[in-house]
């Protein structure tokens, strides 16, 4: 297929693992889960996200502050105060986070606050935000476009690499398609595709996947099950009142235990979930 000189698998034993963290890595025998919000709320909110998903445990916690959303009149993210809620979570909890970088224009500030930069389906074709992340000294999550063929996103993870930075996760999220009882149609195929094409960690997030909270268990489970290294996830305090992608996030409760019932499935595949819990005072609080 590809003209990917970077991103290719080379040989069999080829696999790049993104650190996240001293603690956290991206690509080894380890599952790691990266669970939150769609859209950092408030304080409070990310507070009680962080001390329920600590005991989870989860490895990271997600929470987008600069939205791409259909409509313009919908809340577009918090923007600034939402990276400094972000960084507060992040020092008190000692736990890395991952937001999603919309433009150029707000790479340094992101950088600065995050320890991980999203890019989301929507961009994963703006070639020139690539070229810039390709820059950036902080690991990359590129989302799968929405209708994104599989070399399509190989090359999209090009051109980071190709532009310097090494430090990139792949993340399968559910391609369009016709039916619309789901939000889209999520691509196991293709992830077992992209372990064997490339040496880059490849995770899912069964949330966008699927739209809807009661598919995200079993297409989580599916996902570890066919080799991909890790998920993300979105949950929320209290669902229903998420302000956006209310539909598809889970309780915390759920977020948790969901985390537990993947621990077999990781097993039968040779693989163990990462159980770094930062702060054991504040789990048993
Ligand atoms: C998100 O993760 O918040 C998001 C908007 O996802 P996607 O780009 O996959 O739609
Ligand atoms: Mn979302």
């Amino acid at each position: 297929m590809l003209n990917a000189k970077l991103a290719s698998l080379s040989s069999p034993d080829q696999q790049t693992i993104v650190n996240l963290s001293p603690q956290v890595a991206i690509g080894g025998q380890q599952i790691i889960v990266i669970a939150g919000p769609c859209t950092v709320e408030s304080q409070a909110q990310m507070e009680l996200v962080a001390t329920k998903l600590q005991a989870a445990p989860v490895q990271a916690i997600r929470g987008g502050v600069y939205k791409p959303r259909t409509s313009p009149y919908a809340f577009q993210g918090m923007g600034n105060e939402g990276l400094e809620i972000l960084d507060r979570v992040r020092s008190t909890y000692e736990t890395p986070v991952v937001t999603e970088v919309m433009a150029i224009s707000q790479i340094e500030a992101i950088a600065a606050h995050a320890d991980m930069l999203q890019v989301g389906s929507r961009n994963m074709q703006n070639f020139d935000l690539l070229k810039e992340l390709g820059q950036v000294n902080k690991p990359i999550l590129l989302k799968r476009g929405l209708a994104a063929t599989l070399e399509e996103f190989v090359m999209a993870a090009e051109y980071i690499l190709s532009h310097g930075n090494s430090q990139v996760v792949l993340c399968e999220r559910g391609i369009r398609s016709f039916d619309s009882y789901t939000r889209n149609v999520l691509d196991l195929g293709g992830v077992v595709v992209l372990k064997q094409l490339t040496h880059l960690p490849v995770i899912v997030d069964p949330s966008h996947a699927t739209g809807k909270r009661e598919l995200v268990a079993p297409l989580a489970k599916a996902a570890i099950a066919c080799g991909a290294d890790g998920l993300i996830i979105e949950c929320h305090p209290i669902p229903e009142e998420s302000v956006s992608d209310a539909r598809q996030a889970l309780s915390l409760e759920a977020m948790v235990q969901l985390v537990h019932e993947l621990q077999p499935v990781a097993t039968a595949v040779g693989r163990t979930m990462a159980k770094v819990s930062k702060q054991p005072e504040l789990v048993a609080a």
